[in-house]
């Protein structure tokens, strides 16, 4: 027996591996914060959901669907991160919420002008935030981070005076997994009388996320990758109780009007989480978000944080031996406690790398720039022995060479 094999026979999350839809013979799929893998129950779910809900059902399955964006809210808030019920919605992308919820917090701090992010932030949250400051002539203070080691907390503090509104940040950082310290961040920034809005993306489903603990204001995150809700599944957004009266957010949409079906003229919206919906929901994607919650709730995030540590501990540990002597360094935090559930390496050929790790090794993983490998360990579905065979894949590959074929230049999707 192998470590790897002795450290699955002890992996009390080794059976939720077959409540998955299986992958081809010898892939390795280390992609799963990127795009979860099936979970067999969704299939089933959207397949009688399709079936009997829409096709037999029709308009009149709206009596349940109705309330499912605050039920997987709830879901959510239950046995995913740290909230209460009422405290999460599922709607929209992760990029719309970013709006909606940004643009609520700058109204709420109408005599501020300054939003501070870092230049690590995910692009989507970067570009959110410079539309809103263009369009409102606010000032974006953007702070420095290592790319390596995620925001530096004394370093977001020195960013933040009495003209800063918001401070918007990943929790977990998507290139390097390296986590944000929530409550120390928040605490500067309540001191300074901001708002905070974070990204959990990333941290949503592989670490637990301390919303109610740090007194994180308001926070958004996708549902398609740890939480296995499939491609486009809906995103979510979290808005602490005590600021759901008085945030506003600028998408008036029929789903958040009190008394949607009266068809009245004029907007007056629901009270509560409620109030933070647009327009319809997109029911077979938060089926699939409902069962892939599910999941998570029953493995439990105490339990996918020792096994994420566990995972990444492992792969850094041959990665140290096997890798670093091909040219590989760690570009993830080296303490367990700072990163997710993904481990970064860099490499000056990672692209090619990469190319040839999918097409000729069946190792699934994901370039990001400017020369990083990105290795995904879902607690769920990635075992140790799978992480050893990728890693002794990856070094045969690089050790003969069979990377150089390739080209050099990133193609579109990455
Ligand atoms: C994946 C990801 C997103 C994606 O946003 P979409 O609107 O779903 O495309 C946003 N932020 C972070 C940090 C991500 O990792």
């Amino acid at each position: 027996m192998t470590d790897a094999d002795a450290l699955d026979a002890a992996d009390p999350l080794a059976g939720f591996r077959d409540r998955f839809a299986p992958t081809e013979p010898g892939l390795i799929y280390l992609d799963g914060n990127s795009l979860g893998r099936l979970p067999l129950a969704t299939a089933e779910r959207l397949a009688r959901a399709v079936t009997e809900e829409w096709g037999g059902g029709l308009i009149r399955s709206w009596e349940s669907w109705i309330d499912l964006p605050s039920q997987v809210g709830d879901a959510i808030a239950a046995g995913v991160v740290e909230a209460d019920p009422g405290e999460i919605l599922v709607a929209d992308s992760t990029t719309v919420n970013l709006y909606k919820l940004a643009a609520a917090a700058l109204d709420a701090r109408p005599d501020r002008r300054v939003i501070v992010t870092d230049d690590d932030n995910f692009p989507t949250d970067l570009y959110v935030l410079q539309g809103l400051a263009a369009a409102r002539g606010l000032e974006i203070r953007t702070v420095r981070t290592g790319i390596d080691d995620g925001p530096d907390p004394a370093t977001i503090a020195e960013a933040l005076d009495g003209g800063v509104a918001l401070v918007s940040l990943s929790h977990v950082a998507y290139r390097s997994g390296a986590i944000a310290d929530m409550a120390a961040v928040t605490a500067a920034a309540h001191h300074a009388g901001a708002l905070t809005l974070w990204d959990l993306s990333h941290s949503a489903g592989s670490v637990p996320v301390p919303l109610r603990s740090s007194g994180a204001d308001l926070a958004v995150g996708c549902t398609y990758k740890d939480l296995n809700a499939g491609p486009g599944g809906p995103a979510y957004l979290y808005v602490r109780r005590e600021l759901q009266e008085s945030l506003r957010q600028p998408i008036w949409g029929w789903f958040g009007q009190s008394g949607q079906f009266a068809m009245e003229g004029t907007y007056t919206p629901v009270r509560g989480i409620g109030s933070f919906a647009a327009g319809t929901p997109p029911i077979l994607g938060l089926y699939a978000a409902q069962e892939g919650v599910r999941l998570i709730a029953e493995a439990g995030i105490d339990r996918i944080r020792a096994k994420g540590m566990a995972l990444t501990s492992y792969l850094i540990g041959l990665a140290d031996e096997h890798l670093a002597p091909l040219g590989f360094r760690l570009a993830s935090p080296r303490p367990a406690d700072r990163r997710g559930a993904h481990v970064t390496l860099q490499h000056p050929a990672a692209w090619q790398v990469c190319r040839a790790l999918i097409e000729r090794a069946k190792v699934l993983p994901d370039f990001r720039t400017p020369d990083r490998v990105r290795l995904g360990l879902a607690p769920l579905t990635t075992s140790f022995a799978e992480v050893r065979e990728a890693v002794d894949r990856l070094a045969t590959l690089v050790a003969a060479g069979d990377h150089l074929g390739y080209p050099s230049a990133p193609g579109r999707v990455t």
